[in-house]
């Protein structure tokens, strides 16, 4: 038996994992007792890795390249050069007739950042688009631009050993019970070793997480600004913030000062459905205890304010100091393995290598010069919901997606599937066969998933990992970057393009990282000095780690500098706005989305084994028992849940983790496991102004009970 060293494919916490595997088959898995994400700890998901791998799995994996000719005729087997040249020609068609903005790539928070920096200088450097998006729009891109307006740059400033050294832990918008387990029982550590420290929750569900706290905010949804406001009102009334730090380190407090005043604890009661004494009780335990960090994830992201959650809550630990210290600052966590490395190479439609922005000219030439190429489009690429709305108009005639499953995952599913069908072309490049986006998939080419790639991902703490094979690909699977460069080479020749060789001359994934680690240089990011070679050997590193450095940085922002014009933080006078669809006499239930603890994304890994099923078997809407009793409903009922955009049909269970109207229904489930279009055909496309991430944690929905006929 053999061991390999690389990191868990779930979620951002970044587990390091030691794959056990036996002659070409991954036999095992234990987690790494000298990854500091886990110290050697992995929760369910994790911990039965080896049993999705291949061959231990009945999971259908793409084995070979399919193409079909029209979208009546089911796919058919085809060579790789067959497959690629073909792709080549139809994207250099549309190129050449619409302009290069009428392809698209959407591609994960689950590929590694090599991949990531590959597909984003295909689209940018060498097609001349900006119409390359992620699934990382749906998860972190509120909490990017929630960064940037408050402390200059997309930097979490904590690390996960900021939970040992905290008093006060301020939890918002995650039930990191689930969606986090690693870092919930380091939570749970923590509180044991200081039982004085205070425990905090946000959440309008009385989640697992919410049912450890000490205090509970049971805020009614998308009432954060005016929760947040509040707090920093009875600071300020009560002497509580940090004048000292606001004096030397920010600006704009006048601003916000004015915007709060108006934000008393009674005024935010009535908003936020939560008592007056509790906020004031928030605020204190928040601004007096010696070290406050707080931990926030999709409830203050997955919303049309998003951006202003964000800042709003960094407003708190401006004003009271919390920042920069030991057990202190604001943190959040990530959804997806990657999503940090995905906005570290700038794969995204507004952003460049290396945190560059696309709006800024600088920027764009100081890319376009590191790539050797004579620019970088200025025209704004289309984000996640904008690109599958331009694919539907025609804007957008071609689709190339990786390693995600749009067609589940996109909030109003069933404008993803017009969408779809209405392309022209449709590229997946895909694990696994059966998503339900692969069935739009005129091409569909096998890509190597967990325990077949190699590379490397950014965990929530700004810690980079490696990944590495245990065993070959199964079929003619491809590592994703290499059908990427693949790809681009005949493109480029296709298009005339004469910089094509010398654009993407990779031999394997470590050039990648080179080239990447190189756009870093001198920005906040600086990663000059991370080579493979210093991974294999120093083990895992959090970013910056700039040439010469030791080691990387445990926490940002100690001196007080940030990365902007004048050096200082900025407030934001943010106001409470309403949802993006309040509840109406029709649609009168408050629906939110969330994760199990068991299952993730749209389960394609997951759901394939039972065990992980034994926690919660199926999809059930948690429903008030008051609500049940309105419609006559009986624990179990099939219920017909309806939005504007489309139903389902689940049943019911009651539960006093929702209030009476507001109801959970967990995310995973698509037109494969549920028929129709799956959960996400009721949820919301509306998104932030800034960060252009939609409102997926709230729709207005009806509740009846279904009857067959
Ligand atoms: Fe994997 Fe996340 Fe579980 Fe760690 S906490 S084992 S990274 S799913």
């Amino acid at each position: 038996m053999a061991e390999t060293k690389s990191t868990c494919c779930y979620c951002g916490v970044g587990c390091g994992v030691i794959i056990e595997h036996d002659e070409g088959v991954i036999t095992g898995v234990r987690g790494d007792p000298q990854h500091p994400a886990n110290f050697g700890r992995l929760c369910t998901k994790g911990s039965t890795l080896h049993l999705t791998a291949a061959p231990n799995t009945r999971v259908a994996r793409a084995l070979y390249p399919e193409l079909r000719a029209t979208r009546n005729e089911a796919r058919s087997r085809i060579s790789w050069d067959g497959a690629l040249d073909h792709a080549a020609e139809r994207f250099a068609a549309i190129v050449r007739e619409h302009g290069p903005d009428a392809v698209a790539f959407y591609i994960s928070g689950q590929l590694l950042t090599e991949d990531y920096y590959v597909f984003n200088k295909l689209a940018k450097g060498l097609i001349g688009t900006n119409n390359v998006d992620t699934n990382s729009r749906l998860c972190m891109s509120s909490a990017v631009a929630g960064y940037k307006q408050t402390l200059g740059a997309d930097a979490p400033p904590a690390s996960y050993e900021d939970i040992d050294h905290t008093d006060c832990l301020f939890i918002s918008g995650s039930n990191t019970a689930f969606a986090h387990p690693i870092v919930f029982r380091r939570i749970e550590d923590a509180r044991k070793a200081n039982p004085a420290m205070k425990l905090i929750v946000v959440d309008p569900r009385r989640t697992d997480t919410a049912e450890a706290a000490d205090l509970h905010l049971a805020i009614l949804p998308g009432t954060d600004i005016a929760l947040y406001n509040a707090m920093l009102h009875v600071m300020l009334w009560e002497g509580w913030v940090d004048e000292a730090y606001i004096a030397a380190h920010t600006e704009g407090f006048d601003a916000l000062r004015k915007v709060v005043r108006a934000y008393t604890p009674q005024m935010a009661a009535g908003i936020c459905g939560v008592p007056a004494a509790d906020i004031e009780r928030a605020a204190q335990w928040f601004a007096t205890s010696k070290a406050t960090l707080s931990m926030y994830c999709q409830g203050l992201n997955q919303s049309s304010h998003g951006t202003h959650n964000n800042a709003a809550l960094i407003n708190l630990h401006l004003a009271s100091g919390h920042l920069g210290r030991p057990g202190a600052g604001p943190f959040s966590l990530t959804g997806q393995p990657n999503a940090m490395g995905g906005r570290e190479v700038g794969g995204l439609a507004n952003l460049l290598s290396a945190h560059r922005d696309l709006a800024n000219p600088q920027h764009r030439a100081e890319v376009a010069a590191l790539w050797g190429v004579p620019d970088v489009p200025a025209a704004p690429g289309k984000s996640a919901v904008e690109l599958f709305r331009a694919l539907e108009s025609g804007e957008i005639k071609a689709a190339w997606i990786a390693c995600t499953n749009p067609a589940q995952s996109m909030p109003d599913a069933a404008q993803i599937a017009r969408a779809l069908d209405k392309a022209e072309f449709v590229v997946v490049q895909e694990a696994y066969a059966t998503t339900e986006t692969a069935a739009y998939a005129d091409l569909l080419l096998p890509a190597t998933t967990w325990g077949e790639k190699t590379g490397t991902v950014t965990n929530s703490e700004r810690r980079i990992s490696r990944v590495r094979p245990a065993v070959a690909a199964p079929g003619e699977a491809r590592h994703d970057w290499a059908i990427a460069v693949d790809f681009a080479r005949r493109l480029g020749h296709a298009l005339g393009n004469p910089l094509t060789d010398a654009l993407f001359p990779y031999a394997d994934e470590e050039a990648i990282w080179n080239e990447h680690r190189e756009t870093t240089r001198g920005r906040d990011l600086d990663i000059t000095g991370l080579s493979y070679a210093t991974l294999e050997t120093e083990g895992p590193q959090q970013w910056p780690f700039p040439s010469g450095a030791g080691s990387g940085k445990t926490r940002l922002y100690e001196d007080g500098v940030f990365p902007t014009e004048s050096g200082r933080a900025k407030f934001v006078a943010a106001e409470h706005l309403p949802v993006a669809e309040p509840v109406s006499a029709k649609y009168p239930i408050a629906l939110t989305t969330g994760r199990l603890r068991d299952q993730w994304h749209g389960m394609s890994r997951t759901g394939t084994l039972a065990r992980l099923f034994a926690h919660e078997a199926e999809p059930l809407l948690h429903l008030n028992q008051a609500d049940l009793e309105r419609r006559g409903l009986a624990e179990g009922d099939l219920v017909r849940v309806s939005s504007r955009r489309g139903a389902v049909i689940v049943k019911v269970a009651a539960s006093d983790s929702v209030r009476p109207g507001q109801a959970f229904l967990p995310m995973h489930w698509g037109a494969n496991t549920m028929g129709g279009y799956g959960v996400n055909v009721l949820t919301v496309s509306a998104f932030d102004p800034y960060s252009k991430q939609p409102e997926l944690k709230h729709a207005a929905v009806q509740v009846e009970k279904y009857a067959e006929g």
